[in-house]
């Protein structure tokens, strides 16, 4: 393991120990910094707690720095500053002791020792501190074993874990969000705590534990966050939805497969092949309505019919609760809940054409993002099968490339636009203009003209003709 000299070995550190030692102050880093150095994980964010102003420091180290005042953003009710250097973002605070309220996560906040200051951190690994004073360089202060939890692989809280998850129950979240992240187990005590302390979760915000979800969601292997959400309990109170997943219903020897687990592995899977969030929240939501619409059908087996649209509406009303945006993210996600089964669909059936013409005009932009959670959706143990899944796709995806290099319907955008129909038949704006362009959309998708003037034209004058409308306008005067 590094030392701690090779932790600050930037030259930033440096200049914030001369700061410090022109002001008179004792300065540490602090927490995530200094776990991470350890870890060999890349960080940009660098904490300093100093014994004084935090302030003060900020200030001087921005001087230093050649930096204007205005560099230094100040937040006077907590006592922070924080300023960016090349891409590094510096935040200073004066150590500080905290005691609890039992309703509020926000303590009242003391000027406090530097043990002070460690002992109202979460976890032993985010307690280390390493001195940048001249006369102290590079001292690492542990005083919570947490070098030992970092070998060990140790989520720990420094004091009693009740105590501490009940006075800021985020820090619940946090341990399974940095377990996740590191592949860390938690502590026996610690995460008995979080069985106990659970029900404190309902004084924080749902954007903060939203937060911490999604950084499990972002994590390379998220399966393993949730599994512990839902050994601790938290998950249930969270996400209610998901825990329906749970559980396999048999009826005359047929069991269906368990989608919790399902749904987790898809998850894992995606991951694989995506950092986007978006994606993965469309994993975790793909099957969500499979409990609602479940059934035993004799000689069939289990069914559920329509989750996959039932899933998509009920996108919106998860995304509000967990407070996370309702904008075209949310969109995109509804879009892959809904498509989800139509790839395999075509995989399993002669491919038409039309079909193909219309998955790609329904996925628009999105295809890369569908076609990648259709073949995480494959969780079959059987390896011939999954294989035999793969190549299928592999084809649909070939024929929808050819299909798609024909007629370019992604970026579908008809060349019989509201105006063209306008023009044509000499009118304005009304329910006509619609008819037409949706029978042309129709007969685009179908195959039966393609999306330019040539060959459609024909089929809208007829289209317009069968509305008792007359075109003024020719095809020749049109194209030219
Ligand atoms: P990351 O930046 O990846 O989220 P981090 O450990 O740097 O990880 P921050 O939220 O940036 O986490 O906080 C910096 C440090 O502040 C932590 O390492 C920890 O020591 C302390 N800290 C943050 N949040 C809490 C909390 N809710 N309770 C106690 N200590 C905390
Ligand atoms: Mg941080």
């Amino acid at each position: 393991m590094k030392s701690g000299i090779e932790i600050i070995e930037n030259p930033i550190f440096k200049i914030i120990g001369e700061a410090s030692d022109f002001l008179g102050l004792e300065s540490y880093v602090v927490g995530g910094f200094v776990r991470d150095s350890l870890l060999a994980r890349e960080c940009k964010d660098i904490d300093i707690v100093c014994l004084g102003s935090g302030i003060g420091l900020a200030e001087e180290v921005a001087k230093r720095f050649n930096l204007s005042e205005q560099s230094v953003s100040i937040f006077k009710n907590f006592g922070t500053a924080m300023l960016k250097v090349d891409d590094w973002d510096l935040e200073f605070v004066g150590a500080r002791k905290e005691s609890y309220q039992r309703d509020s996560r926000k303590p009242l906040v003391l000027e406090g020792s530097l043990e002070d200051d460690q002992n109202r951190r979460d976890f032993t690994i985010n307690a280390l501190a390493v001195s940048v004073n001249n006369d102290t360089w590079g001292t690492l202060l542990d005083p919570f074993g947490g070098i030992d939890d970092l070998q060990a692989k140790i989520i720990r809280t420094p004091l009693e874990p009740g105590i501490t998850f009940s006075d800021d129950p985020l820090r619940m979240m946090r341990a399974v969000r940095f377990a996740t992240q590191l592949g860390f187990d938690i502590f026996p005590e610690t995460f008995e705590a979080l069985t106990t302390e659970k029900d404190r979760l309902s004084i924080i915000s749902m954007e903060r534990i939203s937060e911490e979800l999604n950084k499990i969601i972002l994590s390379d292997r998220p399966s393993y966050g949730f599994l512990l959400l839902d050994a601790c309990q938290i998950l249930p109170i969270i996400f209610p939805e998901f825990m329906k997943l749970k559980g396999v219903d048999t009826e005359e020897g047929k069991g269906h497969k368990d989608n919790f687990y399902h749904t987790l592995q898809v998850l894992d899977n995606i991951s694989k092949n995506t950092n986007d969030l978006w994606w993965r929240w469309a994993a975790i939501l793909h099957d969500i309505a499979k409990p609602q619409t479940k059934k035993f059908v004799q000689q069939k087996g289990w069914t559920f019919h329509g989750h996959e649209e039932i899933g998509a509406r009920q996108v919106p009303t998860i995304f509000k609760r967990f407070k996370l945006p309702l904008n075209e993210k949310m969109k995109l996600v509804q879009k892959l809940v809904r498509l989800h089964l139509r790839p395999i669909a075509l995989s399993k059936e002669e491919i038409t054409d039309s079909a193909l013409r219309r998955l790609l005009f329904e996925a628009g932009d999105e295809l890369e993002a569908l076609m990648t959670l259709c073949r995480a959706d494959i969780t079959s143990k059987n390896g011939d099968k999954v294989k035999k899944y793969l190549r299928n796709f592999d084809t649909v995806e070939g024929k929808l490339r050819e299909v798609e290099a024909s007629d370019s319907l992604r970026s579908f955008q008809p060349v019989f636009s509201g105006e063209v129909i306008m023009d044509v038949f000499d009118m304005g704006p009304g329910k006509e203009v619609g008819l037409i362009k949706i029978a042309i959309r129709e007969a685009i998708l179908d195959g039966l003209i393609r999306n330019d003037f040539a060959s459609g034209w024909d089929f809208m004058i007829s289209e317009g003709l069968k509305l008792g409308l007359k075109p003024v306008k020719s095809l020749d005067q049109m194209i030219s």
